[in-house]
């Protein structure tokens, strides 16, 4: 086989053999491949789409393409959760202990920030002590005992998602619907899980900008996932605002916290029960309003911050913060944003809102960088509440006063504010599983919270 053969295929809309995927696969991670052909090839990919069969194909083979986990010593149906990456979105942070109270092993594999979105291990890491780095003997030690780890992605999984995401990165190919699904994909079915859990983010914070785009990955996910034989349900959720009201590392898990003691903001709270919900339908099956209620419960008897605990506990960290975050002392400087007019908050530039939290050192600017793990903000309003002129909108909070004045404006200039008050869309847009799909509907914005014809 030539590499030239299989870009020229692609390139005038070909549909490629398993065996052609395989071996592009096979070249990219023995280094057979250059860079420049790879690159061709995924432009070629990006610009003429794939077949399903074609994404189920290039997935299974990248998940084949290094190390995978077996998870064959914990007990019970395992199940992993995946966000497709937000502001502010800490749902991991709640939803894992949720569905670990229920009876759900979780043995997830989590990543540090990208872009303007956060990562759960760079979130988990603003614990003092806590180990994300973690032995494959001892992750599932602890799944085991505890029943949910969060751990980074250890060993050699997946090299051929390390080779073509970074050159995705830097050839305007990231965002392809193939070239995403297996990419999360072959990293899900290489974690060894016998069921996944996905929340497609939309909106001006995802990088899927709009519902219709997001159902149209979650489709292809849930169809890999049924290609490979591991039930796969997908949630298309808003990513149009902030989700709950912090967003930086150690504010997201305190916030988390909150949400698991009960007393969480509602978008968050509401999201995180309907995931472990569907976590648990998907282990168990049954009735889904059910599983929402015995979610409910986890958080009303506190069993659910318990299970968080327990999890950082064996982790390493030190859960004295968890209990009361005031002993985390910080000595961030704080500035609070005002209003500039009186009105609505319409709307929120949510991956500005994102940007503005990188800029306070909350995330990185470039490879390596070290996060603040206190940087970032907190919403005093969010879109939909009124304003007056000169009140608070958010506190930024960062090492130093004169980065937070810095980044202000940036972030005024992230929320529109108007006379009218918004309608927001669903919290949460569509379900979409192997079976079909169910859309919230939403009279007042038909284009926004409706199936599309
Ligand atoms: N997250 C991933 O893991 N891969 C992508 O391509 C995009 C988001």
């Amino acid at each position: 086989m030539r590499m030239y053969d299989l870009i020229a295929k692609k390139r005038d809309g070909g549909e490629l053999t398993k065996e052609e995927i395989e071996w592009f696969v096979g070249g990219c991670v023995s280094g057979e491949v250059p860079d420049y052909q790879i690159s061709a090839f995924l432009m070629a990919i990006y610009l003429r789409g794939m077949t399903a069969r074609e994404t189920a194909d290039l997935t299974l083979s990248m998940a084949a393409s290094g190390e995978t986990v077996d998870l064959s010593t914990v007990s019970g149906v395992t199940v992993d959760k995946h966000s497709t990456g937000g502001v502010g979105d800490k749902t991991t942070l709640a939803a894992v202990p949720m569905a670990a109270v229920l009876g759900v092993s979780v043995a997830k594999m989590s990543g540090r920030g990208l872009g303007h979105t956060g990562g759960t291990i760079d979130k988990l890491e603003s614990i003092p002590g806590m180990n994300t780095n973690l032995s494959r003997e001892r992750f599932l030690e602890i799944v085991r005992k505890v029943g949910c780890c969060i751990a980074g992605q250890s060993g050699n999984l997946v090299p051929a998602d390390k080779k073509l995401y970074a050159l995705r990165d830097v050839t305007a190919t990231v965002s392809s619907v193939p070239l995403i699904a297996s990419s999360v994909m072959s990293k899900k079915l290489a974690s060894g899980c016998g069921r996944i859990l996905l929340d497609v983010k939309a909106g001006s914070g995802a990088f899927m900008k709009t519902p219709e785009e997001a159902a149209g990955l979650a489709r292809t996910m849930v169809e890999i996932g049924k290609r490979a034989g591991r039930g796969t349900e997908a949630l298309v959720t808003a990513m149009d605002r902030p989700l709950g009201r912090a967003v930086g590392n150690w504010l997201e898990v305190r916030e988390a916290c909150e949400t698991l003691k009960g007393v969480g903001p509602e978008d968050l709270t509401a999201l995180s029960v309907e995931l472990a919900a569907e976590m648990l339908f998907l282990a168990e099956g049954g009735d889904l309003r059910s599983c929402r209620a015995k979610a409910e419960r986890s958080l009303a008897d506190g069993s659910a911050f318990r299970k968080f605990r327990e999890m950082a506990a064996a982790q390493g960290g030190d859960v004295s913060v968890l209990d009361d975050p005031s002993r985390l002392g910080s000595e961030e400087a704080s500035y609070t944003v005002t209003a500039p007019e009186s009105g609505y908050v319409f709307s929120m530039d949510t991956e500005r809102c994102g940007e503005v939290s990188v800029l306070l050192g909350a995330g990185r600017e470039k490879l390596g960088d070290r996060v603040d793990p206190f940087a970032g903000f907190v919403l005093s309003k969010k879109t939909g509440d009124r304003v007056e002129k000169g009140e608070p909108l958010a506190v930024l909070y960062s090492k130093s006063a004169e980065k937070c004045r810095d980044v202000a404006p940036i972030f005024v200039g992230a929320v529109s504010i108007r006379p009218r008050k918004p309608v927001l869309s669903p919290l949460i847009l569509a379900r979409i599983t192997a079976d079909g799909e169910s859309w919230t509907q939403c009279p007042e914005i038909p284009e926004k919270g409706r199936k599309p014809s």
